[in-house]
């Protein structure tokens, strides 16, 4: 049986107030059959630590220490307790112009010092349209796949993160958010079927208090990665309560 998981990522929003305001909640389900992470800026990495509240970066540099002024460090990131780190974050794709394989890179990098990497995958609105969301979620995993082999997806999580979806209140349905995650669990039995079972795949993509619990009972959705939602307590606490 796979655990759920509930991750907040907070983009560049919050602050130490909030860090000390939802982990005095969050870090009620450490004993609870849910993994709940926050991904804060990383800014306030130590702080959630402090709290007593799984954490992680929102991104990782692919390169070792050395002259790469504003990177984040795996290594560092997990010497100060980080456990995870998100890859491939649709906005980092977009706006920083992250490739599949500078994406493969950081999901390397992530494994070797540590971290647990959460790699995002999804389509446009455009690409759904024009029937392309399977092709290019497999593109995307399969860019993983081909550098580090199947066994690398052992020790981490996929988010299917549908790009129309986010920060726009239009969730997928649940019965589309699992078509998808089917199709990624179906493609992973393909390369190791021991692998795909284990695999966590979590939704994200305008999750709120209540349409989450809906989308986690779907056979293949072991969870979600909540944006806006994240930022306000009682909302992502209803969520963490329904992955339970
Ligand atoms: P929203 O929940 O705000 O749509 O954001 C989803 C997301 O990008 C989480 O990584």
């Amino acid at each position: 049986q796979r655990k759920p998981i509930v991750a907040g990522n907070w983009k560049m929003n919050g602050s130490l107030e909030l860090v000390s305001e939802i982990c005095s909640e969050a870090k009620k389900y450490n004993d609870l059959n849910v993994d709940v992470i926050i991904f804060p800026p990383a800014l306030l990495l130590s702080e959630v630590v402090k709290n007593g509240v799984a954490t992680g970066t929102q991104t990782i540099s692919e390169f070792d220490s050395g002259a790469y002024t504003g990177e984040i460090h795996a290594q560092l990131a997990h010497e100060l307790g980080a456990k995870f780190t998100l890859v491939g974050h649709s906005e980092r794709r977009s706006i920083f112009k992250e490739s599949d394989l500078q994406v493969a890179d950081k999901f390397a990098k992530a494994q070797q010092f540590g971290l647990t990497p959460i790699l995002c995958v999804g389509e446009t609105e455009a690409e759904r349209e024009a029937g392309e969301t399977e092709q290019v979620v497999a593109k995307q995993i399969n860019a993983v796949i081909n550098k580090l082999g199947i066994a690398a997806l052992n020790n981490s999580v996929i988010a299917y993160e549908p790009v129309w979806a986010i920060g726009t209140g239009k969730t997928a349905s649940p019965e589309q958010a699992q078509a998808v995650h089917k199709f990624i669990r179906d493609m992973l039995k393909g390369y190791d079927e021991q692998v795909a079972n284990a695999l966590r795949i979590l939704y994200g993509g305008s999750v709120n208090e209540k349409n989450s619990e809906l989308l986690f009972a779907q056979a293949d959705i072991d969870g979600g990665l909540i944006g806006g939602a994240s930022l306000k307590k009682d909302a992502f606490i209803s969520i963490c309560n329904s992955a339970i």
